[in-house]
């Protein structure tokens, strides 16, 4: 069976969100408060509302509690998006995803126990920080307060090395996941795999670490 989601709120970070799962093949109930934006999502999602989700009854009368995972994507109106999240729980709807505006939200969020809460703003802002800051980070993933994931693009010091060689597990404590090179990638890459120039490594470890390797490696 497909999956059910409803998104609450449709603004830019609601609507994509709608969008992509949309692209993906599940049904999605949209509700907005916004007649305008509910309009303009009628004719994408399975089902379009109009609808204050502070207001119990409108949401239950949307069946809001059958659904698999609900989406509060509600903006600047902080005290909406608590209310919203507290009534959803207190429904008991199986996952409750919520983005927070700050951190005073997110607190309260995970208090009134929202199963999920994301800061789209921040994390992007964090991303784009540290792809300005390091010229072979291509892209990176925070996996915890202190591992992540990037993508380092190789240089030519390292052109022709092996993996063995290299030995980034012994020298820097980081592990590579896999290697891009062109449109093909090679996950759990073999120790006897050469590097060349321009190819993409995909690396796993301590950020203090991943600062050194890029130093000097790449
Ligand atoms: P973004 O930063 O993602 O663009 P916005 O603040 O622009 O977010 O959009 C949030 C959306 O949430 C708006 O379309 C607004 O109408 C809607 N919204 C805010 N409060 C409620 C509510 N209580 N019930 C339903 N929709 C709401």
């Amino acid at each position: 069976m497909k999956k059910q989601f409803a998104v609450i709120g449709l603004g830019r970070f609601g609507g994509s969100i709608c969008k992509s799962l949309v692209d993906e093949g599940s049904e999605v109930l949209a509700i907005d408060q916004d007649e305008d934006k509910v309009n303009e999502f009628s004719s994408l999602v399975t089902q379009a509302a109009i609808a204050d989700s502070t207001d119990e009854k409108a949401l239950k009368g949307l069946g809001i509690g059958n659904f698999d995972h609900v989406i509060v994507a509600i903006g600047d109106d902080i005290q909406s998006s608590i209310l919203t999240t507290l009534i959803l729980v207190e429904m008991n709807v199986k996952h409750v995803t919520v983005k927070a505006q700050n951190d005073y939200h997110e607190k309260v969020l995970n208090r009134i126990g929202a199963d999920e809460i994301i800061h789209p703003e921040r994390d992007i802002g964090v991303r784009i920080a540290h792809n300005v800051v390091s010229n072979s980070v291509l892209d990176y993933l925070e996996i915890s307060d202190e591992y992540s994931i990037v993508e380092l693009a190789a240089g030519p010091t390292i052109d022709g090395e092996t993996i063995v060689n290299l030995d980034l597990r012994a020298r820097y404590g980081c592990n590579i996941l896999a290697v891009k090179r062109d449109e093909d990638i090679h996950v759990s890459p073999r120790p006897d795999k050469k590097i060349e120039e321009g190819d993409i490594l995909i690396v796993i470890g301590a950020d203090d670490d991943i600062t050194r390797l890029e130093r000097r490696w790449i």
